[in-house]
């Protein structure tokens, strides 16, 4: 199983995750099959956002019309660990599925621990456990505009 995810659409949620940082940052990945076409970036509402994240599920309906206006669907959501590896807690794990009868994206996660170089990787959760993905990067590599100058 594999998650293909552009390198262009990695670089925004590193940036996402930085933007946000100490706090957890979230969002929903949105494309077709397993190839990732655009991300949503979305407000963290829980209370201790430092540790967990929390998606106000008004965005997930909201997100879920605009897929089927567009002919997407909702394929993952993300998060990021400002201060723990790349892989899901017990929280995330109980969150992930309590949800899975209505909703089975896969799970994306961005590590902080090392801010130069921000770690990704992706999992499908059920009740059997938690299965590494493969994330796979394709299309131009981004290039910050920093370094054309
Ligand atoms: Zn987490």
């Amino acid at each position: 199983m594999k998650i293909i995810i552009p390198r262009i659409i990695i670089s925004k949620l590193f940036e996402h995750s930085l933007l946000e940082d100490p706090n957890e940052c979230c969002g929903l990945l949105l494309g077709n099959d397993e190839k990732v076409i655009e991300i949503r970036s979305l407000k963290n509402v829980h209370d201790k956002p430092m540790t967990r994240y929390e998606i106000d599920s008004k965005e997930i309906d909201k997100a879920q019309k605009y897929c089927d206006n567009n002919n997407m669907d909702i394929l993952g959501v993300y998060h990021s660990h400002t201060h723990s590896q790349a892989y899901p807690s017990q929280t995330d794990i109980g969150k992930a599925r309590e949800i899975k009868d209505f909703f089975d994206p896969y799970y994306i996660l961005i590590s902080l621990i090392e801010k130069t170089r921000p770690i990704i990787r992706g999992y499908k959760i059920d009740l059997e456990g938690v299965t590494e993905i493969i994330v796979e990067h394709d299309g131009e590599a981004y290039i910050s505009t920093t370094m054309n100058s």
